[in-house]
């Protein structure tokens, strides 16, 4: 049930996808520090990164932890990307749309339409764009996180990832980091004040102005 439905106040689930390179993640972080939004830490069965930490950039567990998560219906999303399995946990959903906290995923393409299936009027989908083909395989180099096969399998799934940005409510640029990030909370701030996340806001007042019970001002035609 949405929130103008139950009258009570859901958190946004603010997804952000591109394809690997684009930039999401630092944006991502940019903008929870910004605007004090709960990151959505998921599962993975991939291996960390240099500088990655348990439970701050994933929750890294073994394939067959991740199995029993899936049999036991703990995830609101799942889907393998490149190689290795990522998810939402059911909980993390839960906790934004019962305490109203805004939660920020970073999640596939797959997870976004998993996302948007499940919660439609509670969801804001963000697509971010690299400038180019050519910077978006400049930046996978630069970073210097993968492996040059894992970077070849990211750069050739980068065309399957793209053909998904018509799935998303806000395509976002990143060429130039900082108008990229004021784009993207601009979005994150317009969401907020949306009229079916303050319609409850809008019949409060209304009830309150009803029993109040003014009489109506005749006004003059002078
Ligand atoms: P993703 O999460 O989409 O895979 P990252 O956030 O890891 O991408 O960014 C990929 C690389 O590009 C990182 O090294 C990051 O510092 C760099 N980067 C991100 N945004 C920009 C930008 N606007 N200009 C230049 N480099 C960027
Ligand atoms: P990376 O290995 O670069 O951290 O992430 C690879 C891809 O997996 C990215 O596109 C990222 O958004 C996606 N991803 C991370 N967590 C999740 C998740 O919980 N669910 C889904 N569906 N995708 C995720």
């Amino acid at each position: 049930m949405s929130a103008a439905e139950t009258g009570k106040h859901h958190g946004i689930l603010l997804v952000i996808s591109s394809p690997s390179g684009a930039g999401k993640t630092t944006l991502a972080h940019k903008l929870a520090e910004q605007e004090k939004l709960e990151f959505s830490v998921s599962y993975t069965t991939r291996a960390p990164r240099q500088g990655e930490r348990e439970g701050i950039d994933y929750k890294f567990v073994t394939e067959d932890e991740f199995s029993q998560m899936i049999k036991r219906g703990e995830f609101a999303e799942w889907a393998e990307v490149h190689g290795n399995r990522y998810g939402t946990a059911v909980h993390t959903v839960n906790r934004a749309l019962e305490d109203g906290k805004d939660y920020l995923f970073d999640i596939d393409y797959q997870g976004g339409a998993q996302i948007r299936r499940q919660w439609p009027d509670d969801s804001v989908l963000v697509f971010i764009l690299p400038p180019s083909m050519a910077e978006l395989e400049r930046r996978l180099r630069r970073r210097a996180t993968d492996t040059p096969e894992a970077i070849e399998r990211r750069l050739a799934m980068a065309t399957r990832e793209l053909e998904h940005f018509g799935e998303y409510d806000f395509l976002v640029v990143n060429d130039n980091l900082e108008t990229a990030l004021k784009e993207l909370s601009s979005i994150y701030v317009a969401a907020r004040s949306a009229r079916r996340r303050r319609g409850h806001y809008g019949q409060a007042l209304l009830a309150e102005a009803r029993q109040l019970a003014r009489p109506p001002v005749l006004l003059s035609s002078k």
